[in-house]
C-alpha cells in the first residue's frame, strides 16, 4: 500500500540530522581510537577504552542500518521488515543526539520534533496494518475541551454533553462510528494507564509536538500514528484539531478508506 504524500522537507530535516548524530559518533568513535592507541596509556585505560569503542561500533553499525531503512522505507514507501529493529534503534537512541545537534545549530525543537513525527507517521503507514476497531485507541488531549465547560470528562467521556462547543463532540462521534477506544488523557501517566488498559494494536494520538514525541517513543512498539493539535489560544487551552484527518488516522488502521494524508 502507498504510504501517503511524499513531503522530503519535512522529513529530511530529522533524517539529516540522524546522519550527522550518526557521523558524530563515528567521529567520536575515531577520538577514542585515537587516545587508545596512544603508548603513554596504561593496559587498563586501553582496554576501556577499547570495550567503549566496541559497544559505539555496534551501535553505529545498527543505527547505520536503521537510518538507511528510514530512508529506503521513504523512497520506496514499503516496509522493510528486516530493517524495523535497527530503525528502532536509530530513531530511539539517536534521537535526544538529534535534538541536541538542532539546538547547537539553533534549529527550532519544536521543527525536529514534528519532522520526527512526520518521519514515523510515514514509517507506520508503510506497514500492511488491517486491525479490528477494539485494537485501536485514541488518545486526545484535555485541552482539547473548551475551558468553562462544566462537565467532567476525563474520568468518563460519556459525561460530555455534546453540545458541539468543542471538538469532543466529533471525537465521541468518530469512537461511535468506528468502534473503536477512546481515551482523554490530561498527561502521560494517564496516556499510559489508558494503553495498559485497552491493549491497542494501533493508537491514533492526538498532542503537542513534546507529548506525541515521548508518547511515540513510549508506547514503542506498538505503532502510533501522531496528530499535533492547533494551539490558537496558546499551549494547552482550547486547543483543536482537524477531525477529517483523525478520522483518516482511523480509517487508515481498519483499513476503510483510501490511503491517509497526515
Ligand atoms: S462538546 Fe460541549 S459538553 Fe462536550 S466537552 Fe465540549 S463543551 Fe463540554
Amino acid at each position: 500500500m502507498k504510504a501517503g504524500p511524499f513531503n522530503p522537507v519535512r522529513k529530511r530535516l530529522f533524517i539529516g540530522l540522524l546522519s550527522a548524530s550518526l557521523l558524530g559518533a563515528g567521529l567520536f568513535l575515531t577520538a577514542i581510537w585515537y587516545i587508545a592507541a596512544n603508548p603513554t596509556q596504561s593496559i587498563f585505560d586501553q582496554l576501556l577504552l577499547l570495550a567503549l569503542g566496541t559497544l559505539l561500533v555496534g551501535g553505529i553499525v545498527v543505527a547505520g542500518f536503521g537510518v538507511g531503512g528510514i530512508v529506503l522505507t521513504i523512497l520506496y514507501a514499503r516496509d522493510i521488515s528486516a530493517l524495523r529493529g535497527p530503525m528502532r534503534v536509530a530513531v530511539n537512541i539517536f534521537f535526544p543526539l538529534a535534538l541536541a545537534l538542532g539546538r547547537f545549530f539553533h534549529i527550532d525543537r519544536d521543527r525536529i520534533k514534528k519532522s520526527f513525527i512526520e518521519v514515523n507517521n510515514f514509517l507506520v503507514k508503510s506497514k500492511a496494518l488491517k486491525l479490528l476497531p477494539k485494537q485501536i485507541l485514541l488518545l486526545a488531549p484535555h485541552c482539547l475541551q473548551k475551558s468553562d465547560c462544566p462537565y467532567k470528562i476525563t474520568v468518563n467521556m460519556d459525561n460530555c454533553h455534546r453540545c458541539g462547543g468543542c471538538v469532543v463532540s466529533e471525537l465521541l462521534d468518530l469512537r461511535d462510528k468506528y468502534g473503536i477506544n477512546m481515551g482523554m488523557a490530561t498527561g502521560g501517566t494517564l496516556a499510559r494507564k489508558f494503553v495498559q488498559e485497552y491493549h491497542p494494536r494501533g493508537i491514533v494520538a492526538i498532542a503537542c509536538e513534546r507529548d506525541l514525541t515521548s508518547g511515540i517513543q513510549d508506547s514503542n512498539p506498538i505503532p502510533v500514528l501522531g496528530l499535533t493539535n492547533e494551539r490558537p489560544f496558546g499551549p494547552c487551552f482550547n486547543t483543536r484539531v482537524k477531525v477529517p484527518k483523525v478520522e483518516e488516522a482511523i480509517c487508515f488502521f481498519i483499513r476503510e478508506k483510501g490511503s491517509l494524508a497526515i
